[in-house]
């Protein structure tokens, strides 16, 4: 069921561009359509997994949980030989040969373009290589699998890699291979949020860094762990997408995301009508744009009459205009608005903030009416607030008396 399955950020991340592709994903379980760059990404994970494996520094590092086993190179879709204990670092053409043997071959679109990826993801792990060998890391954990509860609701992933710092804290990495990436990215990201919560909650030494690795420049961009503030945020976010979940709000959001959504044939945003009731919704259609547009012509011309009638009504003092059987009644409607901080003070002041169910303008202004306020206080929020005038017309359907 939707409601008990722990979310994963790329599972929140769907459900926050498109419900309805959600649930296509995770209720229907359609097939995601492979993409190049999904395939690029898991065979350079993979390789690096399998190269980093032999520098794992678990003895020292206490932990919360009984520790979830270490992700197996077999769980890769693409197969991969089990390491048993601790093998030896990997030489340069072992880790080429790694590279051939994990390559992820589908969603690409030709035989140029698999090319092309496999040439980038070659030079990028030779320059990697050098800089492991330059500035061997201390990981604690390579693609571990964690869960925790946040704030009451099941959370998952699978971190890329968590290093013990020179100070001996800890350092949550996620691989990045996409092309473009700034230190912006690293601030803002809820992935790192949420592995941040999963790492502390599953080890007993404090985070020190969330960094987003930018593999194609080498490059670490690092940010402080997030304050409680943020977690807080964050946390409203995922119980947000645990609600809809749990509601089955599966509402279609188009965006850019359509772009690339493999079920477009089945959304209602792009799905077709059939062919045999074409040509009757057409005539609907073009019925219904005839109208909207009258409607707004008939619009314009009900302004211009009542700004006409008002300034008769001004400038002969009356309120009520006769027409042939019908009446025109000029009516007149109050709007209070206040500022919140301003009138707040006062308000608490004299204890009437419980007496609100909220502070806005139609309350505050309610408390300004009630009589069982204190009159000096009701003219203390009036003198806070400001007043605007609108004037109307209704049409009686009775001819006054004369
Ligand atoms: S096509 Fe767009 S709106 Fe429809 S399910 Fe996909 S992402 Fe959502």
């Amino acid at each position: 069921m939707p409601e008990t399955r722990p979310l994963s950020y790329s599972s929140l991340r769907v459900y926050l561009e498109c419900p309805l592709r959600w649930k296509f994903l995770y209720v229907d379980r359609l097939p995601e359509a492979p993409r190049s760059y999904f395939s690029f990404g898991r065979t350079i994970h993979a390789v690096l997994e399998e190269l980093l494996r032999p520098f794992l520094v678990t003895d020292s590092v206490p932990r919360i949980s009984a520790g979830a086993a270490q992700r197996r190179l077999d769980e890769w879709e693409a197969g991969g030989r089990l390491v048993e204990g601790r093998p030896r670092a990997l030489t340069r053409d072992e880790m080429l040969a790694t590279y051939d043997r994990l390559w992820v071959r589908e969603g690409f679109s030709s035989a140029e373009e698999e090319g092309r990826y496999r040439t980038l993801g070659e030079n990028l792990l030779l320059r990697y290589y050098d800089r492991l060998v330059d500035e061997p890391p201390r990981p604690v954990a390579i693609e571990e699998h964690l869960q925790a509860s946040l704030d009451g609701i099941p959370v998952h992933g699978y971190i890329d890699r968590i290093d013990l710092t020179p100070s001996g804290a800890l350092e949550v990495l996620d691989y990045k291979t996409s092309r473009e990436m700034s230190a912006k990215d690293a601030f803002s990201s809820d992935q790192l949020a949420m592995y941040q919560v999963l790492v502390e909650k599953n080890y007993a030494l404090p985070v020190e860094r969330l960094t987003l690795y930018h593999l194609r420049s080498l490059t670490p961009y690092a940010s402080k762990p997030r304050d409680a503030r943020a977690i807080g945020q964050f946390s409203e976010k995922v119980s947000a997408v645990a609600d809809g979940v749990r509601e089955e709000r599966f509402e279609p959001t188009p965006g850019r995301v359509c772009e690339r959504c493999e079920f477009r044939a089945l959304c209602p945003e792009f799905r077709e009508v059939p062919a045999d009731e074409r040509a009757r919704l057409e005539t609907l259609v073009d019925r219904f744009a005839a109208l909207r547009r009258e409607q707004g012509r008939v619009e314009d011309q009900l302004h211009a009459a009542a700004d006409e009638l008002h300034r008769e009504a001004e400038r002969l003092g009356v309120h009520r205009i006769r027409g042939h059987g019908l009446t025109a009644l000029r009516r007149r409607e109050e709007a209070w608005s206040f500022p919140v901080e301003g009138v707040r003070p006062l308000l608490e002041e004299h204890g009437l903030v419980p007496q609100a169910s909220r502070l806005d303008d139609r309350e505050i202004d309610r408390l300004a009416r009630d009589p069982t306020v204190d009159p000096a206080v009701r003219r203390a929020i009036r003198s806070r607030g400001g007043r605007q005038v609108r004037w109307f017309w209704e049409v009686d359907a009775a001819p006054p008396d004369d």
